[in-house]
């Protein structure tokens, strides 16, 4: 007879297993056994590391995206599960038989087919790459109500506000306001922008992260995909997403509602937590992460973002109020300004300016399907990689 937590245990697929988030979601896998089972893995190249997942959750189909790298996969298992291999191997693992949940970790946005393929199949989505929904926020949207599946949030700010809304009504928020630890460069001074490191923008003080959305949090590109991310899980407008610059990152973010109320989030810097609310949802699970200890919180601070020196808000703000192709623009010319600036090729201010000249370029395509999403997205890749080899070829 199936018992009443064996009724409830989450069967999982992680794309994006070898990454940050994905070591998480192990961690929250071996946390929580009775509430999630990992059913699907997947990653672009990383075959060892991807058979290591394997090994230890046993899960019965794995998806290696570089298909060179298949034997080295096949080699390391030690037992015998359906694998896949290429961009359609990624498809078919995100819609795999038996599978509930989809969880997105892949970094950019190779995940977007994969996510939308899972929706079509009446997977719910748990979504940590938030580059899927800047670029195609409404099409994901539109097509998870159309199949009536959930989409829930990852990042640690969106799934603080999903918290703070249930069982509130939309209408009722006033104001969504994420909180941003402000990298490590929020006390820098501007003039002193131009001597930064890839190695020192790489140390984030108070989460670990990979290093596409570390180097993201440190320009505040980070907070300006969210906040665009934020507009469309939550159906809130842009000019009611704001930003409050909290350097400790205990509370994750808060909703100001109609009253004058805020609600809020805590909990210490671990991404365990909102995965795992995630998959137990609308349930709390005890697991063996520490709470808060408040008697050590000696202060929570907050501060007004410096926009005129950290450009990406602003940015970011203006992609989302005009909307249409144009986020998605933006975030395509802040992946390669970023691989620019970690290749050594331009330096930090560079990014802003790459990603403003890019923007200013284009003209927004409202309500794009797909194809006018994908191709405004390989469009601004180009441009900005032009940017890039000008500035140093
Ligand atoms: P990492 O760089 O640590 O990991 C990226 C993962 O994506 C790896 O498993 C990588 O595989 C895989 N991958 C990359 N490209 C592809 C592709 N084309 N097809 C399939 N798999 C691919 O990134 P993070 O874990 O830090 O971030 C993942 C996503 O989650 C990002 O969108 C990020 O913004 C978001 N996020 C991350 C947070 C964090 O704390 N890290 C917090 C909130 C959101 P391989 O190793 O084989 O290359």
């Amino acid at each position: 007879m199936m018992t009443e937590t064996s009724r409830k245990r989450k069967r999982v697929v992680i794309l994006g297993a070898t990454g940050s988030i994905g070591e998480s979601a192990l961690k929250v896998a071996r946390d929580i056994p009775d509430r999630m089972e990992i059913v699907g893995l997947a990653a672009n190249r990383n075959a060892e590391k991807l058979a290591a997942a394997a090994n230890e959750t046993r899960a019965q189909s794995v998806c290696l995206v570089d298909e060179t790298k298949i034997d080295i996969l096949t080699s390391e298992l030690e037992y015998k599960p359906r694998i896949f291999a290429g961009e359609e191997g990624l498809r078919e693992v995100a819609c795999l038989t038996g599978a509930e949940m989809v969880l997105v970790a892949i970094v950019g946005t190779g995940g977007l087919r994969p996510a939308l393929a899972a929706i079509e199949a009446g997977k719910d989505l748990a979504v940590a790459s938030k580059e899927i929904l800047v670029m195609a926020g409404e099409i994901v949207m539109r097509e998870a109500r159309d199949s009536n599946v959930h989409v829930l949030p990852v990042d640690s700010e969106h799934n603080a506000i999903f918290q703070c809304l249930e069982g509130k009504h939309s209408l009722d928020v006033r104001r969504i306001i994420l909180t941003a630890s402000g990298g490590p460069f929020r006390e820098t001074p501007r003039k002193n922008f131009d001597a930064i490191t890839p190695g020192q923008a790489l140390k984030h003080p108070t989460w670990n992260m990979g290093p596409k959305i570390t180097i993201d949090s440190a320009t505040l590109f980070n907070k300006g995909l969210e906040m665009i991310e934020a507009h469309w899980l939550f159906g809130v407008e842009m000019k009611r997403v704001e930003v409050v610059i909290h350097p400790q990152s205990i509370v994750h973010s808060m909703v100001e509602f109609a009253d004058g109320s805020a609600l809020a989030q805590l909990s210490y810097s671990n991404m365990c937590f909102p995965i795992q609310y995630a998959v137990t949802w609308p349930d709390r699970v005890p697991n063996s992460l520490p709470p808060l200890d408040f008697s050590k919180l000696s202060r929570l601070e907050f501060f007004t973002p410096r926009y005129d020196d950290f450009p990406a808000l602003d940015l970011a703000r203006r992609a989302g109020e005009i909307g249409g192709t144009l986020p998605a623009v933006m975030n395509a010319a802040n992946e390669v300004a970023v691989a620019g600036f970690l290749g050594r090729q331009v330096s930090f201010q560079d990014i802003w300016q790459i990603v403003e000249e890019v923007m200013n370029r284009h003209t927004s395509v409202a309500h794009p399907d797909l194809d006018a999403i994908l191709e405004a997205d390989q469009w601004a890749r180009k441009e900005a990689q032009g940017r890039v080899t000008s500035i140093n070829p």
